[in-house]
């Protein structure tokens, strides 16, 4: 990771543009996941339901097509840089990655870090409970500061960041009160989302792969967004304990469900905001699969669903 040279050929639009790429649009174990077979699996490895396959969720913002910022590194992000040309490097050693933004501390978010350990330094923003969670609980950290040096930058929520010409982004606190299997003791686990604003245009786009409650104080932070790419786990509260797959409910393993009368969809659906995308899609959920009714519930109420390569722009 490195400050890209400006040789390379600028991108035609001269607006201010924002540019942001769905690198991944699956939750953890991606789709299909290399040890399930549940419905939805099986038909995108046998093609008897139209859908996609998806890798793991991350997305990636830039305000001049050069230098990107990704929100989230996922385990699949070798493959995701090479699938984006505008990621892939232009000089013998550096890349166009300029810094990783960590929504939390889990393994699918974070993963990715480890994967990039050829740079020479990495600029890592997290919060100070995640950097603690990273450094002593999964000890992702202290691996990868044996191989690069790691320059973490504190995210302090409600405080507006720079990050290139024309975008900058504040976090958000996305309440949740799942105990972190990797936080010392039984400390809740921390979570924040991000509002990334192109200043030229005001316009901006909200990143939230990880909710557990859809709270007011969330809501607040949505307000206004041009675009909303949103937790999209599970269908329905129940869908791993059906399918056998854990004993925790969706809730429970942070993940406000999409359906039902207190789902994200109901709430979503509501609101005033252009694009709302689901994001972080499980590979249990059926509305990966394109001619199923909860997709087309989905839609009906006005909002999207994710796949790997989508673009925006702000
Ligand atoms: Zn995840
Ligand atoms: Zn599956």
């Amino acid at each position: 990771m490195g400050r890209a040279p400006d040789r390379r050929p600028a991108p035609a639009p001269s607006r201010p543009d924002v540019w942001v790429r769905v690198l991944g649009a699956a939750a953890g174990g991606g789709f299909p996941q290399w040890n399930c077979a549940c419905p939805q699996c099986r038909a995108a490895r046998d093609g008897s339901r139209p859908c996609r396959a998806r890798t793991q969720s991350s997305v990636a913002v830039s305000a001049d097509y050069r230098r990107w910022f990704l929100l989230n590194a996922s385990p699949d992000i070798r493959a995701q840089i090479e699938a984006f040309p505008a990621l892939r490097p232009y000089e013998v050693r550096e890349s166009p990655v300029q810094a990783v933004l960590l929504t939390d501390a889990e393994l699918d978010h974070t993963l990715g870090l480890l994967l990039l350990r050829e740079a020479p330094r990495l600029e890592v923003h997290a919060t100070a409970r995640v950097h603690e969670t990273l450094d002593r609980g999964t000890s992702l950290l202290r691996t990868l500061r044996a191989c690069t040096h790691v320059e973490w930058r504190p995210v302090a929520p409600g405080t507006e960041v720079p990050l290139a010409d024309g975008l900058s982004y504040r976090a958000f606190h996305v309440p949740s009160d799942k105990t972190s299997r990797f936080g010392a003791g039984e400390a809740d686990e921390d979570v924040v989302g991000y509002r990334i604003t192109n200043e030229h245009t005001g316009r901006s786009l909200v990143y939230v792969p990880a909710a557990q409650r859809l709270t007011a104080s969330v809501r607040a932070h949505l307000e206004g967004c041009a675009c909303l790419l949103f937790d999209g786990t599970c269908w329905q509260d129940d869908e791993l304990i059906d399918l056998g797959i854990a004993d925790r409910t969706s809730r429970e393993m942070g993940h406000l469900p999409i359906g039902g009368a207190d789902g994200s969809l109901e709430q979503l659906a509501r609101l005033p905001i252009e694009r709302r995308i689901y994001i972080h899609v499980n590979n249990t959920n059926p509305i990966l699969l394109e001619d199923s009714a909860e997709r087309r519930i989905v839609e009906e109420h006005g909002l999207e669903v994710a796949a790997d390569g989508l673009e925006l722009e702000m």
